[in-house]
């Protein structure tokens, strides 16, 4: 077992992930730090071993957890980093510990356009970051001016979108850093509020609200959907064990009753299998699979 010295935030043994992630499945995490501030990560990262396996996690919201959990330090962002202004007129500085509703908000009050999208997104601005979220034709990484990263060393640099390759649902470069903060930078609209609004009666008509998911489980495959696909090939309604392919949107998978992450992953692949075998399609997951298969 390996000994971290003391932070002064949260760390938990043997965490289940299960209730840190929104499909509401999987196994334990071996070590679950939650640390107070940016400085107490800082001493965080310094004191794990280098070869140490570690997992940011925002909401879970892009995350299936294997059932045999994951042998490394779980480290939940949410409350870290949290800071939220505006800066040089047009843009938000923000840290990766706030959620995307939230900064959708902020900058609808600061009469900042282009951000709308980000209200419908369940998740961290730094989970938005890592997946290059989007949606509605809006994609975070659109509006990156330069991000903040954080090293095992606990060393802050200062980088800009030219130091990743970034390409849908996608964000590639500098292994090794995760994100603490980013300088986004948007348009200056009065109306950016009302569209929230009608944003997000668009996802309530369209989507499973209120059951435990992932949101799309593939990405779409270019110049087509992966839901029309899926739903093309008979899948909506399949099941395995307690995850189900959802009736009112193709792309998503629910875990209508108490899933195992095998059976949500035993889904994805049988979905893939049979997208593959009726259209030659390969369908390539959004979610992040992590961690060990129960053995
Ligand atoms: C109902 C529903 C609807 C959704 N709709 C959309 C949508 O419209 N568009 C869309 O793009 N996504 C959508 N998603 C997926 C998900 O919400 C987004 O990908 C979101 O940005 C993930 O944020 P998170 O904080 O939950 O990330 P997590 O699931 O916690 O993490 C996702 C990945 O990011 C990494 N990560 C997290 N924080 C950091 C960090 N600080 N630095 C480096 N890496 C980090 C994690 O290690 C992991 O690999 C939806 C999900 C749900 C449940």
């Amino acid at each position: 077992m390996i000994s971290i010295p003391a932070i002064r935030g949260e760390l938990r043994y043997n965490e289940a992930m299960a209730g840190h992630t929104s499909w509401r499945a999987g196994g334990q995490a071996d070590r679950y730090c939650v640390p107070v501030d940016l400085d107490d990560l800082a001493t965080l990262l310094r004191s794990l071993p280098e070869d140490e396996n570690l997992l940011w996690m925002g909401l879970g919201s892009n995350t299936l957890i294997r059932d045999g959990g994951f042998r490394g330090t779980v480290i939940a962002t949410q409350g870290v980093m949290s800071q939220l202004e505006r800066r040089e007129n047009d843009c938000v500085y923000v840290g990766a510990g706030v959620s995307s509703a939230k900064l959708a908000r902020y900058c609808a009050s600061e009469n900042l356009s282009g951000g709308e999208f980000f209200a419908g997104i369940p998740g961290l601005v730094g989970g938005a970051l890592a997946m290059n979220a989007g949606a509605f034709g809006g994609e975070t990484w659109r509006h990156v001016v330069s991000v903040e990263t954080i090293d095992r060393k606990g060393e802050i640099h200062q980088r800009t979108p030219d130091d990743y390759r970034v390409a849908y649902r996608s964000v590639e470069g500098s292994e090794g850093e995760w994100f603490v903060s980013a300088l986004l930078k948007f348009d200056i609209d009065e109306k950016a509020s009302i569209n929230i609004k009608q944003l997000l009666a668009k996802r309530a008509d369209t989507q499973p609200t209120g059951t435990a998911n992932c949101g799309s489980v593939f990405r779409n495959p270019e110049n087509d959907y992966a839901a029309r696909l899926i739903e093309q090939c008979g899948l909506k309604g399949k099941r395995i064990g307690g995850a189900v392919v959802s009736e009112k949107h193709a792309n998503f998978i629910i875990n209508d009753q108490q899933a195992t992450a095998a059976d949500i992953e035993n889904l994805i692949e049988l979905v893939q299998k049979t997208v593959k075998r009726q259209t030659d399609v390969d369908l390539q997951t959004e979610v992040k699979i992590i961690g060990e298969k129960r053995s």
